[in-house]
């Protein structure tokens, strides 16, 4: 890395303490600095500009230069440029965006409560349903079920239910928290098991976790309709299906974590939408304000609503609240971005640019170092692999999907290594052309990281890929 002393990339790795980042890359190449966003680009300090294949961290849908959001914002923060939501008090867009998150719910939900992030949003939910339990006389009905490689947020309770082991750090998860399967058909089926088998048979293997543990002590299942960071692993068919048909069957509600899917990223309004799925509450957060604002939100159905205002009678009130929730600037941008989204054209841009970005993302399946590549609506991922029959990745020592990312960089294109996944979650105004050019680099990337494998001799791993989930 080319520094100087005093650069802002030597500041960074002096006094700058980074989310998930890969420490020996950052040290080796220095962080990234940004400074400039245009459309679906971003400019680094030293002017190299880039796609954003991924929308920043999924949320960006907008893109990075959209005068709307700035002109709400700016107009919201003349206006009144910050209060609560406590003691009965709201600014006016909180209501507003309250309203019309109900209206576009169409999974029917009664009413919205907003915190300042995803996380909270779930952390929120649980508490909720814990509160509810509690004052009908079930205090015992507590457990969360999540699935292994889910992502739910990076607090005490979410990063618990993240199905990644690296929450052992941390000495999580709660007592409260079991696990599912994770519904990856190419990775854990079994040989010839079709997607409906597939889903039937963690269907049973949920039901009998649930019977294990006894459904009297199970509040909830959590469960992302597309998984984001677990790497975009779709649900085979029929899957929420029966997973639903079991959480009828034993009393235990269903929350939905659209905080990638929701607003427009799986080809509908909301993930829920795309799978049939019937939630209890649903958490979104990332697309709300496209990233310009902190801001996330629950969404509650009527039943859970009714249950709340029951249980919140013996406090007389519901003791939960994060100061700066309900921003009147982040709900100004949040309406300006659903604006976008619903009538400014981009969820319709979105719907006609899916079948092309489907299609070159796919195309990638006929490359001999990827096992699968799959998609739907504007999110994707390709998995590598060091043999496509075995489905047996590289070596993780050789670092493929991390030495595939930093390469694509050099080619302009910002991209996101999950395990052997690439990902791709580009801007909700991505043209064709520019999907061509996003995945030509891709292509680019993908032949140079063949002859570098080749080079090299590098391996397959030694040990069975499906030992690299558990958690
Ligand atoms: C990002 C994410 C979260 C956490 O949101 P934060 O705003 O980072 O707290 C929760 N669930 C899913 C599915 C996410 O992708």
């Amino acid at each position: 890395m080319a520094t100087s002393a005093n650069s802002v990339e030597s500041r960074d790795l002096a006094y700058f303490l980074h989310s998930f980042s890969f420490l020996p890359s950052l040290a080796e190449d220095g962080p990234l600095v940004l400074e400039r966003g245009e459309g679906i680009h971003v400019y680094d300090n030293h002017g190299r500009k880039y796609i954003e294949g991924i929308s920043g961290l999924w949320n960006t849908v907008v893109g990075f230069s959209e005068a709307r959001l700035v002109t709400a914002a700016t107009e919201q923060m003349k206006k009144l440029p910050s209060y609560h939501t406590f003691f009965g008090r709201a600014a006016g867009p909180a209501i507003d965006l309250a309203e019309r998150l109900i209206q576009l719910a169409p999974p029917p939900m009664a009413r919205a409560y907003f915190t300042n992030s995803g996380s909270e949003a779930n952390e929120t939910a649980i508490k909720m349903l814990w509160m509810i339990n509690r004052a009908t006389g079930r205090p015992q009905k507590r457990k969360i079920i999540s699935r292994r490689l889910a992502y739910h947020g990076s607090t005490v309770a979410t990063a618990s239910l993240n199905g990644k082991d690296y929450i052992h750090a941390f000495g999580l998860p709660l007592p409260e928290v079991r696990y599912a399967e994770c519904p990856h058909h190419w990775r854990y089926a079994e040989a010839d098991e079709s997607e409906a088998a597939f889903a039937s048979r963690l269907a049973a293997n949920l039901e009998a976790l649930i019977e294990d543990e006894g459904p009297e002590t199970i509040a909830a299942f959590i469960a992302e309709p597309v998984m984001g960071a677990g790497g975009v692993i779709l649900p085979p068919a029929s899957y929420f299906e029966k997973i639903q048909a079991v959480l009828r069957r034993h009393d235990i509600r269903l929350i939905a974590d659209e905080v990638v899917c929701g607003l427009g990223r799986t080809g509908r309004m909301w993930g829920s939408e795309t799978y049939g799925i019937e939630p209890d509450i649903i958490t979104t957060s990332k697309c709300m304000t496209a990233g310009y604002f902190p801001m996330g939100a629950v969404l509650i159905s009527d039943r859970i609503d009714r249950a709340l205002a029951q249980a919140c009678r013996q406090y007389d009130e519901f003791p939960h609240g994060f100061t700066t929730a309900g921003h009147p600037v982040g709900c100004a941008v949040a309406l300006e971005t659903l604006s976008l989204i619903t009538e400014g054209g981009l969820f319709d841009n979105l719907v006609a640019v899916s079948p092309h970005f489907l299609a070159r993302l796919g195309a990638f399946a006929e490359h001999p170092l990827v096992g699968e590549a799959r998609g739907v609506g504007l999110i994707g991922a390709f998995e590598i692999v060091a043999d496509k029959d075995t489905k047996v990745p590289f070596a993780a020592e050789h670092l493929v999907t991390e030495g595939l990312c930093r390469r694509a960089l050099r080619h302009g294109l910002i991209l996101r290594p999950i395990g052997e996944a690439v990902i791709f979650a580009p801007p909700y105004i991505i043209t064709e052309a520019q999907i061509d050019d996003m995945f030509d680099r891709v292509e680019q990337v993908m032949s140079e990281v063949a002859h570098e494998v080749a080079a090299e001799g590098m391996g397959p791993a030694q040990v069975d890929a499906r030992a690299a989930a558990t958690v």
